[in-house]
């Protein structure tokens, strides 16, 4: 049997550590959502994936979640692009937000409890910049705007580990920027502009009409509905600097608490330059996915193959190869489902793979070590299946391990489905063949049976009736 122990690397100590929720019951995560102007890609996802991982490896070690994932719903892009159509924010964000669930669930990432909006916590965020001011470590500036002093603020760069001089010289600042005291003070709120008005990005508030700089937001969502210091607060390693570094400056610069007790970062997937196969188009995002075939499940496998803490190269060899993959565990289930029994050996082989699996995913969320016991798993276990054992417990132990185990990997293609026309087609071939097998005209069920195989449909007759397939 495994150990429960339960390690992830935290950005904050740069160390893997130990770790369980506070409450030794509940994992509370906030995540950094997306920002709703246009769909997500490819490389988003993967954080988002990774994020998918660590919800259900946390399910697997038995604690509870509570999971928030923000959608930013205000921002520079989202007011330009509302400004030029002569819209507002909301109407240019509420189409790609059901976007974003749609790709979402197509890559199964499963629900967080709470996808809170920026816009729906106006309130919250202008209570955080009145502790900061009252604090002194909040300024309003002459352009009516609000931003937090980071030398005030003896902590920061301790995420990033950058220092002030290090920051001064790498931060895109507006060095023309007289207003504020120090250029790389960031604005927690900034002043509406006439765009802001028109589009319906302002706010009203105790320094004038504006709106919320977007570190602001999550942090006064991750503390409305988790408290004032989280368990877990992960996101793209891209966020690092300047957000979380932010994140943290406003939340401890207003509650004296630690923000967050793990920051866990994912590596970036890098698509630029990468040469995709010939039969593989470009693909950057999930509709791409949809339109080339790819299955949600081979993408999984792509992502799970490479740690979340190592840069990934997504090229057409490799999604192929993913596809070839999940393809080899899909004829394994089936074969797994349609078993009546198994020699004994398999439950040994069984309770090898699930602890295998199960280390690897407690050890800073292992997935490509897991992957490949799966493998191993899926081949010792064909091979003993083609023994035509009796060990009716043997196969229900290797039913069990691999549902557990899919259970957090989820990289079972879904059947594929074959066109509505064909299987219509083929079941009524089947039933004229049915009735050509009752009135004993053999050989006319057989020259049916080569008719539907002649379309690429192999089919096989069971004891509960005949059962076909596309080829694969
Ligand atoms: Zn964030």
């Amino acid at each position: 049997m495994a150990g429960t122990d339960f390690r992830l690397y935290n950005t904050l100590t740069r160390k893997l550590e130990s770790f369980s929720p506070a409450d030794g019951e509940t994992v509370r995560i906030y995540a950094c959502g997306p920002t709703v102007y246009r769909p997500a890609h490819l490389g988003n996802f993967r954080t988002f994936l990774f994020e998918d991982l660590l919800r259900r490896v946390i399910a697997l070690r038995g604690w509870k979640i509570f999971q928030v994932m923000n959608l930013t719903d205000v921002d520079d892009k989202i007011i330009k692009s509302a400004s030029e159509r002569g819209i507002s924010i909301g109407e240019v964000t509420a189409p790609i937000t059901k976007i974003f669930h749609d790709d979402r669930r197509f890559l199964r990432i499963q629900d967080a409890e709470l996808y809170p909006k920026a816009t729906d916590h106006i309130p919250e965020m202008i209570a955080i910049v009145k502790r900061l001011v009252e604090r002194k470590l909040a300024y309003l500036a002459d352009d009516g705007s609000v931003y937090f002093a980071i030398d005030k603020f003896k902590d920061y760069g301790k995420l990033s580990r950058l220092d002030t001089r290090e920051v001064r010289a790498g931060a895109r600042v507006l060095q023309d920027d007289y207003s504020k005291e120090n250029a790389q003070d960031f604005a927690l709120w900034k002043s509406a502009k006439p765009e802001d008005e028109a589009t319906g990005a302002a706010w009203g508030s105790p320094w004038g009409r504006g709106r919320p700089g977007w570190h602001l937001e999550c942090s006064a969502m991750a503390m409305r509905y988790l408290g004032e210091t989280l368990d877990i607060h992960c996101g793209g390693i891209d966020l690092i600097f300047p957000h979380h570094e932010d994140e943290i400056a406003q939340s401890e610069g207003a509650t004296g608490k630690p923000f967050s007790r793990f920051w866990c970062h994912g590596e970036f997937l890098l698509t630029e330059g990468s040469k995709m196969a010939k039969r593989l188009g470009n693909v950057a995002t999930v509709q791409d996915l949809r339109d080339q075939n790819i299955p949600a499940a081979a993408f999984r496998h792509f992502v799970f193959s490479t740690h979340y803490r190592k840069q990934l190269n997504m090229s057409g060899e490799a999604l192929e190869a993913s596809m070839e993959g999940v393809r080899r565990i899909a004829d394994f289930a089936e074969r797994l489902a349609e078993a009546k029994a198994a020699t004994p050996e398999l439950e040994k082989i069984a309770a090898e793979a699930d602890a295998e699996v199960t280390a690897a995913l407690f050890d800073d969320l292992n997935a490509p070590i897991a992957l490949g016991a799966l493998f191993t798993f899926v081949r010792k276990a064909n091979a003993e299946l083609d023994r035509n054992g009796v060990d009716k417990r043997a196969l229900a132990k290797a039913r069990a391990v691999f549902a557990r185990i899919n259970s957090v990997l989820d990289v079972v293609p879904e059947a594929a489905g074959p066109d509505p026309e064909l299987a219509q087609w083929v079941d009524e071939r089947l039933a004229a063949r049915k009735t050509a097998r009752a009135e004993r005209d053999f050989a006319k069920a057989d020259a049916i049976r080569a008719e539907i195989e002649a379309r690429g449909v192999a089919i096989e007759d069971t004891p509960h009736g005949t059962k076909w397939k596309t080829a694969r």
